[in-house]
């Protein structure tokens, strides 16, 4: 993918696991493989895997460069964690990093680490086991983390009910090293650069929207997993902690951007892209 330059911002992305552990129609409870095939003349083929037969996913990050500053957006599983939830997540050992490397950016030079909100695919790269201990993995990065979701999941994780691990072995280590600014859900990250609540997935989710005086640009976590959601906002996740308020949120952010020059980064789609209006209702239009 070319980088997208918004004067002299730049945004990369680095894929770390090229498609989901979850089928689509498994992934949107509300959804069956029919109604999904009903979009495929718009999702073919910019979002579509035909190695799978399914709508395409990623797990990625997205890393914004401004001058004297490099930002990570969410950073995935991570390696060497245990994950019974998926064998493509379970004990890793893949060449994020290296890809890291690969775009030009080294650990150290990682200023800012942003977490969306924090799901095991989105926080997995904050620590790396060093001496048997997980180490924050960006030594000079103050992580930037919704407050409301390091109070929730801590109480979550403390009563059981965080399967995962994943605050564990990819948060507490940050919270604990004191790289951790835990902000509220408007909290400006860099010039231009700033929060916005985006609540329903999780209790504190939050996109991250750019503006700049060469265009708009909004990192919308997990608003929205899959391309065909565009179309069918009702259709909530499995892993949505409030279905019912993350389908509001959805349906109220794509009325509010459908025809707009705001480019649209989500966690999981295969391309970013700009949300339109079509008679048969709304699209997703490739970047
Ligand atoms: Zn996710």
């Amino acid at each position: 993918m070319i980088p997208f330059a918004f004067g002299d911002v730049t945004v990369t992305r680095v894929v770390e696991i090229p498609r989901s552990a979850y089928p689509t129609a498994s992934m949107l409870p509300d959804s069956t493989p029919e109604t999904i095939a009903r979009h495929d003349a718009w999702l073919r083929p910019h979002f579509y895997d035909e190695s799978t037969g399914d709508l395409g996913s990623r797990i990625q990050t997205w890393v914004v460069r401004m001058p004297g500053r490099t930002i990570l957006i969410d950073t995935g599983v991570g390696n060497g964690k245990t994950r019974h939830e998926s064998p493509l997540w379970n004990q890793r050992q893949g060449t994020w990093l290296d890809d890291l490397a690969a775009v030009g950016v080294r650990p150290e030079q990682v200023d800012t680490v942003v977490c969306t909100h924090l799901h095991v695919d989105h926080v997995g790269w904050n620590t790396r086991l060093e001496g048997g201990r997980w180490v924050p993995t960006f030594p000079q990065a103050r992580y930037v983390i919704p407050g409301e979701e390091w109070e929730f999941w801590t109480w979550e994780a403390a009563e059981g009910r965080e399967a995962s691990g994943c605050i564990a072995d990819s948060v507490t280590p940050i919270v604990e090293a004191g790289g951790a600014a835990l902000v509220d859900a408007r909290h400006e990250i860099a010039p231009g650069l700033r929060f916005e609540p985006t609540p329903g997935h999780t209790p504190g989710h939050v996109a991250v929207r750019l503006t700049t005086p060469a265009g708009e640009a909004v990192f919308s976590g997990d608003l929205m997993h899959r391309t065909v959601q565009v179309a069918e906002p009702q259709w909530s996740s499995r892993f949505c902690h409030d279905p019912v308020h993350a389908r509001k949120t959805r349906q109220a952010f794509i009325e509010s951007h459908a025809d707009t020059a705001t480019l649209i980064l989500p966690a999981h789609f295969p391309k970013p892209g700009y949300i339109i209006r079509a008679p048969e209702g709304f699209r997703f239009r490739p970047a």
